[in-house]
C-alpha cells in the first residue's frame, strides 16, 4: 500500500508549472491531470510572488489555481501564513475540504472558521496553529479582535468571489481585515496622502480607505503580503476597488471566454413564461418530467424557500432546504447530504449560488429570477462543472421581461423559451395579491403563457433528455 509504484503517475503538465512533488502527488490522487486555463495562468505567476486579479468562469478550478501556489509556498509550522476569505459558510467548509485534499501529502494544516459555529469549537483546531486559514469575514475579524489569530506571518491573502467580497455588504469587513496588513496599510495610507495633496475637498466618501477602527501594527505583518483575488465575474468598479489594495506589478489574468460570455457553455438554458400563481404547478410538473439526478431550485427569499420546500414535501416530492433561517449545524448537514446524493432536490436561497461545487448537479431551476444578472451566472454555474452537462430553467413572469433581457445581455445569449406539455396556465386567482407588477417596469417581453398555441417545444418530449448515470448512493 505504501509501495511507491502504486501511486498514480504525476502529471507532467502541473510539474511544468513549478508545482512541488508533494502537491503533484495530491493532484494525481485527485485525478487532476491537465491544469485548467486559469490554473496554467495563475499558478506560475502566484509562485513568482506578484499580486493577482484572476477571472475565469465558474467551475474551472479557481480554488486549486490559488490553492496550489499557496500550499507550495507555505512553510510548515508557521501559523496563518495564508488567509483565504470567502463569502459564505458553506464555501468555507468546501474550501477547507479542497485545500486539505491538495495538501494531503504535506504537513500543512488548513482550518475553516465561520459564523454560526461556536468559537470554542474552532479554538481546538486553531490551537494547532494551522498554516492556512479559510474563513468568512465576520468570524475572521472576531478572531483577530480577540487576538486568537494574527496576520503577523501572513504571506498570502486570497479573496475568492472577489466581486461579492468587495460589494457593499462585505466591503467594510474586507477593508478592516486588509488594513491590518502593514504593506496594504502603507499602500492605502500613501493613496490617502496623495488624495489629500491633490484635492482636500474632493469626493470625501472616497477618502476613508483605511479603517481606523482596525488595530494599526500590533497584528500587522511586516513583510509584503501577496494578494490574490479571483472571481467568475468582475465589473470595472470592483476591479478599481481591488486594485487599491494591491501593489505593482498587479497582474490581471483572464481565462479565455470568461469576459465575453460568462456562463458555462455546456449549460442548456431555457426560460418558461409563467405567471406567479402558476409557478408551483409548473415546478412540480417540471421536476416530475425531468427527474433530475441532482437539482437546485433557487428562491429569492428565505421564507419563499421554506414555503416551497414544505409544499413540495407535502406533495410527495423529496427535497431539502438551505437558507439563512436554518441553524448552521442544519445547513452543514444539508450540504453534506446533498454532496453525497442523499436527496435530489435542494431548495435554496442565493447563499448556495456562489462557489458551491457539488459534482453532477444536473439542473438549476430559477424559481425566482434573480434581480442581478450576475447572480444568474453564478447560480447557473453550479451545474456543468469542469465541462460536464447541465440544464438551467428560469421562470419568468409577465413583468419580469426586463430581468431576462438583462441576463441575456450579460451572457450574450438569447435564452430560448420552453413550454411544458400538460402545463395549463390558469387565470388570475381572485385572491391574488403578491408580486404585483412594479410600476414603471419595462413592458412585458415575455408573452403570457395563455397567448395562443406557442411553438411546441415541450421540454419533456421533444428535447431529448440526456440522462447521465445515476449517482451512487
Ligand atoms: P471554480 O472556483 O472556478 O468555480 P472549483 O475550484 O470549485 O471551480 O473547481 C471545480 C471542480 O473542478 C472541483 O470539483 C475541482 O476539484 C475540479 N478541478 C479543479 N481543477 C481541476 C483539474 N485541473 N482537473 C480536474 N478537475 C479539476
Ligand atoms: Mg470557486
Amino acid at each position: 500500500m505504501t509501495d511507491k509504484t502504486t501511486h498514480p503517475p504525476l502529471a507532467p503538465a502541473f510539474a511544468q508549472l513549478g508545482v512541488r512533488n508533494s502537491l503533484l502527488r495530491a493532484l494525481a490522487e485527485m485525478k487532476f491531470q491537465t491544469p485548467s486555463e486559469i490554473q496554467s495562468l495563475l499558478i506560475p505567476r502566484a509562485m513568482a510572488g506578484v499580486d493577482i486579479l484572476g477571472q475565469a468562469r465558474t467551475g474551472t478550478g479557481k480554488t486549486a489555481a490559488f490553492g496550489v501556489p499557496v500550499l507550495c509556498k507555505a512553510q510548515p509550522g508557521i501559523a496563518t501564513q495564508a488567509l483565504i476569505l470567502v463569502p459564505t459558510r458553506e464555501l468555507a467548509v468546501q474550501m477547507e475540504i479542497e485545500l486539505k485534499r491538495l495538501g494531503q501529502f504535506t504537513p500543512l494544516r488548513t482550518v475553516a472558521v465561520y459564523g454560526g459555529q461556536r468559537i470554542t469549537a474552532q479554538m481546538k483546531f486553531l490551537r494547532q496553529n494551522p498554516e492556512i486559514l479559510v474563513g468568512t469575514p465576520g468570524r475572521v475579524i472576531d478572531l483577530l479582535d480577540r487576538k486568537i489569530i494574527s496576520l503577523n506571518n501572513a504571506r498570502f491573502i486570497v479573496l475568492d468571489e472577489v466581486d461579492r467580497m468587495l460589494d457593499i455588504g462585505f466591503r467594510k469587513d474586507i477593508r478592516n481585515i486588509l488594513s491590518r496588513v502593514t504593506s496594504v496599510r502603507r499602500k492605502l495610507q500613501a493613496r490617502e496622502d496623495e488624495n489629500e495633496q491633490l484635492e482636500a475637498s474632493e469626493s470625501p466618501a472616497d477618502r476613508h480607505d483605511i479603517d481606523q477602527s482596525a488595530p494599526a501594527d500590533d497584528s500587522g505583518s511586516a513583510a509584503p503580503v501577496q494578494l490574490i483575488f479571483v472571481s467568475a465575474t468582475l465589473s470595472p468598479e470592483i476591479e478599481g476597488l481591488a486594485r487599491r489594495y494591491m501593489s505593482e506589478p498587479i497582474e490581471k489574468l483572464i481565462a479565455r471566454g470568461s469576459d465575453e460570455k460568462p456562463t458555462v457553455e455546456k449549460v442548456e438554458q431555457r426560460y418558461f413564461a409563467v405567471q406567479p400563481w402558476d409557478k408551483y404547478v409548473l415546478l412540480r410538473l417540471l421536476l416530475q418530467r425531468e427527474q433530475p439526478d441532482l437539482a437546485i431550485v433557487f428562491c429569492r427569499t428565505k421564507r419563499g424557500a421554506e414555503k416551497l420546500a414544505k409544499r413540495l414535501t407535502h406533495d410527495g416530492i423529496e427535497c431539502r432546504e438551505i437558507h439563512g433561517n436554518l441553524a448552521q449545524n442544519k445547513r452543514d448537514r444539508v450540504m453534506k447530504s446533498f454532496r453525497t446524493g442523499k436527496f435530489d432536490v435542494l431548495i435554496a436561497t442565493d447563499l448556495a449560488s456562489r462557489g458551491i461545487d457539488v459534482a453532477d448537479i444536473t439542473h438549476i431551476i430559477n424559481y425566482d429570477i434573480p434581480q442581478d444578472p450576475e447572480v444568474y451566472v453564478h447560480r447557473v454555474g453550479r451545474t456543468a462543472r469542469m465541462g460536464a452537462q447541465g440544464k438551467a430553467f428560469t421562470f419568468v413572469s409577465r413583468d419580469q421581461g426586463g430581468e431576462l433581457t438583462k441576463i441575456e445581455r450579460l451572457i450574450n445569449i438569447m435564452i430560448p423559451q420552453a413550454t411544458l406539455e400538460g402545463f395549463e396556465p390558469s387565470p388570475t386567482p381572485h385572491d391574488w395579491k403578491e408580486n404585483k407588477p412594479v410600476a414603471g417596469e419595462s413592458p412585458a417581453k415575455v408573452a403570457a403563457p395563455a397567448a395562443g398555441p406557442s411553438v411546441k417545444r415541450g421540454l419533456g418530449s421533444k428535447i431529448p433528455v440526456t440522462r447521465r448515470h445515476r449517482r451512487r448512493r
